[in-house]
């Protein structure tokens, strides 16, 4: 199984530093920020370090095709109305996507964009002039984020998303990362994941899906909050989220969990060891 979570990135470091990280927690498999996840501060890429990390990857049977990296949450492709803005981001997506062949990482996860008073229809229209822009010449693949659909993202329901794809010409370059937390606050009931599957094949197809993301809820269904839970502790729950990482439609598609710290520590470690094991850990957080 391609199991892993989100891990650091820093400029010294590098590919080597995150896989080290990961490596720490039991991954088969892990995702990063470039840089920082709220800034679009970004380093060159290091050969050395890359070719270090890509050989002890190699050792451990690591597969860098199953290795995700996810843009800055900053960048937002859905607004135009500061044409600047909106320039600015398309350039650092081409920047990113090449900071990724650099690494030879295959899968670029994007948040669609919130189209801020510009209305959806207009929202999801920027998007994929943004993404046509982008993918000219793209050896990677940018996976769209399915939204809670907090304030006015766009991408929140399996409709906008096929209307998103349908527009974009490059179709081998453009797929989707699921995430369990904003489907269930965008109104999908991740008790009912098949069902949730069925839909998602019908109005978009499953052959889109490269990535998802693993976190429980802090709210209810359809609460388009877009708070994540440690595992086994949100709404979701553990026997949902634990038959979703099982779930054979999603068999080789790699499983990243963004749960948060636990009194300043990552969980991944426990949490990972929950899900390979089959096992709820009641002691990971006080008070349960
Ligand atoms: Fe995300
Ligand atoms: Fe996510
Ligand atoms: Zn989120």
């Amino acid at each position: 199984m391609w199991i892993g979570s989100h891990v650091s990135f820093n400029k010294n470091t590098q590919l080597l530093g995150s896989l080290e990280e990961a490596l720490s927690y039991g991954a088969t498999t892990f995702m990063f920020y470039t840089g920082a996840p709220q800034n679009t501060m970004r380093y060159a890429i290091d050969k050395t370090l890359t070719k270090k990390a890509r050989e002890i990857m190699e050792e451990k049977g690591m597969d860098i095709t199953k290795v995700i990296v996810h843009a800055p949450y900053i960048v937002n492709l859905a607004n135009r109305l500061d044409e600047e803005k909106f320039q600015f981001s398309v350039r650092f997506l081409k920047e990113e996507i090449k900071r990724c062949e650099d690494l030879g990482i295959s899968y670029l996860v994007l948040h669609p964009g919130s189209h801020v008073k510009e209305g959806v229809d207009v929202g999801i229209q920027n998007i994929i002039s943004g993404l046509n822009l982008i993918l000219t010449d793209s050896k990677v693949t940018i996976l769209l984020e399915t939204m809670a659909g907090k304030g006015s993202e766009c991408g929140c329901s399996f409709e906008q998303i096929s209307r998103i794809i349908d527009g974009v010409e490059k179709k081998d370059r453009i797929g989707v990362c699921l995430d369990t937390c904003h489907l269930n606050d965008a109104g999908y009931d991740m008790k009912d994941f098949n069902h949730v599957l069925d839909l998602f094949d019908e109005k978009v197809g499953l052959s889109y899906v490269h990535c998802i993301h693993i976190n429980d809820s802090k709210n209810p269904l359809g609460s388009h909050k877009d708070r994540h839970e440690n595992i086994g502790y949100g709404t979701i729950g553990f026997d949902a989220l634990l038959a979703i990482v099982y779930n054979d439609r999603l068999k080789d598609i790699p499983k990243i969990l963004e749960t948060p710290y636990i009194d300043k520590k990552a969980p991944y470690k426990e949490e990972i060891a929950m899900l390979l094991n089959k096992k709820f850990n009641n002691h990971l957080k006080q008070g349960n």
